[in-house]
């Protein structure tokens, strides 16, 4: 399971020169070979605190590789013990289309069970491209109270100075627990529109 924040947020395209015409990458290639270590004495193996590591002077190397012919970039991605798993959209939640619910849109974290429903939403004011520590609204998290009923906590405009903390990000506001994910985004909505409104105090 991934956080649902490591999910959408701190991931960068790779960029092409600034002046790119056209910047998209050609078809990904992939490259699966044996890597050489880089021994410090001839025939000596080397030696690293690590205790999954084999300690030859090989490793299992992948390497990706993008290219663009409109700006002429190359890319290359390689690493050590690079971990190449298969997934979809069904099953990580990540890329799969927002949902609308009380004129906010909605986007899924990893369903808990394989094309079963998430459990937590980042929340976006409009329908973007994906979500971004820019354009980012709200989060809703599901628990289940001491009955064991589903119970919803929504926190509402994030800021890394604020007093709630809802998984591992900090937010101006958070709700108590909400019978439905409706009841969450709404209370987002409302928690928006509260901030927006000069606070009026009758004398
Ligand atoms: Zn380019
Ligand atoms: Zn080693």
């Amino acid at each position: 399971m991934h956080l649902i924040e490591d999910l959408y947020l701190g991931w960068q395209p790779l960029s092409h020169t600034v002046d790119c015409p056209r910047p998209t990458w050609d078809v990904v290639e992939e490259r699966r070979d044996e890597g050489a270590r880089i021994v410090s004495t001839g025939a000596e193996q080397h030696a690293c605190p690590n205790d999954v590591c084999s300690h030859s002077d090989t490793f299992r190397r992948v390497q990706l590789r993008l290219l663009c012919r409109d700006c002429g970039t190359v890319r290359t991605v390689t690493g050590e013990s690079l971990t190449h798993v298969v997934s979809s959209v069904t099953d990580s939640g990540w890329g799969q289309a927002p949902t609308e619910r009380a004129g906010l849109w909605l986007w899924p974290g990893q369903p808990v069970i394989q094309g079963g429903e998430a459990r937590d939403y980042l929340v976006t004011r409009e329908h973007a491209e994906t979500v971004s520590t820019e354009n980012l609204l709200g989060i809703i998290t599901r628990y289940r109270d001491a009955s064991g009923a589903p119970q919803w906590i929504a926190g509402a405009l994030p800021d890394a100075a604020g007093a709630h903390q809802v998984h591992s990000l900090r937010w101006r506001y958070s709700s108590n627990g909400l019978d439905d994910l409706d009841a969450a985004a709404a209370w987002i909505a409302a928690a928006e529109t509260r901030t927006h409104r000069p606070l009026v105090v009758a004398v």
